[in-house]
């Protein structure tokens, strides 16, 4: 184990294991933040020349649910790597009879209906090197990164992929129950497109930090109002999950190497705070 000063990487992975324990050499390292420790240590390794550190969302052993995770430590410690563009893959349920498991969705809409959780740097609270974040607004209108959500999209197509749905909203809800039969036709019936538990506040908090942050969104099963069964079960999600985390991960992969160099990114992510004055030092 190293410390954060030793590593460096440009590329962010929020994922588990089934991600990075492929990579031949890949280094841990335990990065602190002014909002405590991210879910895990960082690993960090090098795909194709592209320096890569993945962090396992819910921690090694899967332990933390979607409501407990320290989504603004997890960010802050990317950056703090120096990762600048984030590849986030999750698991979702499929709204829409169309989507069913095993599509991959890269959504360029949101909608937050999580309850409970920090999800901003500029709250007014002190931070260790006794700055105070200004009151700041960031855009969010479109809260995906449009260069990664492109990458991300041609990959899996080009991979063979099907289908992949370019665009789509996710509606994240608060977990860790699933939806109740109402709520997921009150969702559908917004025209949504797939609902999770983490793509929120992890999408904001990004683009706080100024970074691209691309969702890859792998549908598992279709949500309660979205299929006439027994409802959504864990043991079906685990195990389509698992079947698709192979070829997810060579999605993933060939994303990570297509990315652009991060000063040639030709989008707006890093630009958001423009005119702004943040009051504290980004990492
Ligand atoms: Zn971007």
């Amino acid at each position: 184990m190293v410390d954060m000063h030793s590593a460096r990487a440009d590329i962010g992975v929020i994922g588990g294991s089934g991600f990075y324990s492929f990579l031949e050499d890949v280094t841990e390292v335990t990065v602190m933040t002014p909002y405590g420790s991210p879910s895990d240590s960082l690993f960090v390794g090098e795909l194709a020349g592209r320096k890569v550190a993945f962090l396992p969302r819910h921690g090694r052993g899967h332990h933390l649910p979607p409501h407990r995770i320290n989504y603004r430590a997890n960010l802050w410690a990317l950056r703090s790597l120096g990762v600048r563009q984030v590849l986030a893959p999750c698991a979702v349920g499929g709204l829409q009879p169309q989507y069913g498991p095993g599509t991959l969705v890269v959504p360029d809409q949101l909608v937050d209906r999580t309850k409970a959780r920090a999800q901003s740097y500029f709250d007014g609270e002190m931070l260790p090197d006794g700055r105070v974040p200004n009151v700041v607004h960031t855009s969010f209108a479109d809260p995906y990164c449009p260069t990664g959500r492109a990458v991300a999209v041609a990959v899996a197509r080009g991979h063979g992929w099907e289908p992949v749905v370019d665009g789509g909203t996710m509606v994240v809800i608060e977990g860790p129950r699933f939806s109740t039969r109402a709520e997921s036709r009150w969702h559908a019936a917004q025209g949504w497109t797939v609902v999770g538990m983490t793509g929120h506040p992890e999408a904001v908090l990004a683009r706080e930090l100024e970074l691209c942050y691309t969702s890859m969104a792998l549908v598992t099963d279709l949500d309660a109002g979205a299929e006439t069964g027994e409802g959504v079960s864990h043991d079906e999600v685990m195990r389509v999950f698992g079947e698709n985390v192979g070829r997810l991960r060579e999605v993933l992969f060939a994303a990570v190497t297509a990315l652009p160099e991060t000063k040639e990114r030709g989008c707006l992510c890093a630009d958001v705070h423009k005119g702004w004055d943040l009051g504290i030092e980004l990492p």
